[in-house]
């Protein structure tokens, strides 16, 4: 069983070097009278909110730190040992731990059997033992390409669709603007907001995203920020009448430049602040007074609190991605022993889609 492990706890920019790759030859099997389910792990979710659970003091993050080599909450590994690099404890060694999707293998759940297929939390490692919760769903759909439910039809895809439809209210003719927007988040709620009948602007770090934003998901505009030295300019630029709805997934000097160009009853849906995931301390926001003359609303939202949505969620999205009206562009690393960089390469933007990994294809 390979596994990835955290090294230590990380401060400062995330590093592959922050994460190790161990094998054994040990075979994994449930142990006597176990509630959990043996699962194969075939596709593995980099996710920017990973970042904070590499940290020790994780106060600000609203999930529990990886702690290197300790026993997570969601999945366990007991019934097995691999071989410890030098500095592990071999008895405390636990991979880290993320969204995936896997194949069931033996159950000791009566709500899961062989040959299931589930997303939900697993282990960054090619077998696992998981203790399935409230968020760990069957796949019932199977003609979609199953590393979707990685994203668009998994977490990433359920926040854009709270985020948007439930945190922002849109309304026909509205000006939208999305940060992060050729990320597995953000191309999808550019697709609701034109399916809403809105103006949408991207903004992302490439000019590969950006014609993306352009030519494939069909934004009506979109900009590299990175060619941007005066945001507040750009976004007037795009937006001379204003915004009505910020989806926001970068935070920073994003927020701040977009804040001054909101119009009356704006909504933010804060969603993430990625710029800021590298920082032990958050950046100041300083034009937050707008929001009072403005009566505007800016208002978090944690994705896991929405799950009871998932099945009105799939009766939406599904139909639509089969009639080719919402696409989905994945960034696809194949191996485990890949998936530290693929994870590290999102603070980088150098992930174009969603970023997957595969551990394995069956
Ligand atoms: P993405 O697929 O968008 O990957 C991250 C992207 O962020 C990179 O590709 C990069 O794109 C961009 N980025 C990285 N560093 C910076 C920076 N310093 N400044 C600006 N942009 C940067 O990730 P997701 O779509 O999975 O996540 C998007 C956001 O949604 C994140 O903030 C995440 O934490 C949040 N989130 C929140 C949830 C919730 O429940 N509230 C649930 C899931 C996600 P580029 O090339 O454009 O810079």
């Amino acid at each position: 069983n390979k596994q990835v492990l955290l090294r230590d706890y990380v401060s400062g920019s995330a590093k592959e070097s922050d994460m190790i790759v161990t094998s054994s030859t040990t075979k994994l099997k449930l142990p006597e009278g176990s509630k959990g389910v043996l699962v194969k792990n075939l596709y593995l979710s980099c996710d920017p909110y990973m970042r904070g659970r590499m940290r020790k003091s994780n106060l600000s993050s609203y999930v529990d730190a990886f702690k290197p080599g300790s026993v997570s909450p969601h999945t366990s590994t007991y019934s097995f040992i691999c071989l410890p690099p030098n500095d592990f404890d071999l008895k405390t060694l636990q991979p880290i731990t993320g969204y995936g999707v896997a194949k069931v293998l033996d159950s000791g759940d009566p709500n899961f059997k062989e040959g299931d297929l589930i997303w939900g939390i697993t282990g960054w490692e090619e077998y696992s033992v998981i203790n399935a919760t409230r968020t760990h769903f069957k796949i019932h759909h199977t003609d979609v390409p199953l590393s979707y439910y990685t994203g668009i039809l998994g977490m990433p895809g359920m926040t854009a669709y709270v985020g948007f439809y439930e945190i922002c209210s849109p309304k026909k003719g509205e000006y939208v603007f999305i940060s992060a927007a050729a990320g597995a988040v953000g191309q999808l709620v550019g697709q609701f907001a034109k399916l809403a009948g809105c103006y949408v602007v991207g903004s992302a770090g490439s000019k590969e995203k950006v014609d993306l934003l352009k030519n494939k998901f069909g934004f009506d505009e979109a900009f590299n920020y990175k060619e941007e030295p005066d945001l507040d300019a750009a976004l007037k630029r795009y937006f001379p009448e204003g915004i009505d709805i910020y989806f926001e997934n970068v935070g920073g000097k994003m927020l701040d430049a977009v804040i001054q160009n909101i119009r009356d009853h704006a909504r933010i849906a804060l969603c993430g602040m990625i710029s800021q995931y590298n920082h032990e301390q958050t950046e100041g926001v300083h034009n937050l007074m707008t929001l009072v003359w403005k009566r505007a609303r800016m208002e978090g939202f944690l994705v896991f609190e929405h799950y009871h949505l998932y099945p009105k969620f799939l009766e939406f999205l599904l139909p639509n991605i089969k009639e080719g009206k919402i696409v989905y562009v994945e960034d696809v690393a194949e191996g485990l022993e890949n998936a530290p960089a693929a994870l590290v390469g999102l603070f980088a933007g150098r992930n174009v889609g969603k970023q997957v990994v595969v551990v394995s294809h069956e």
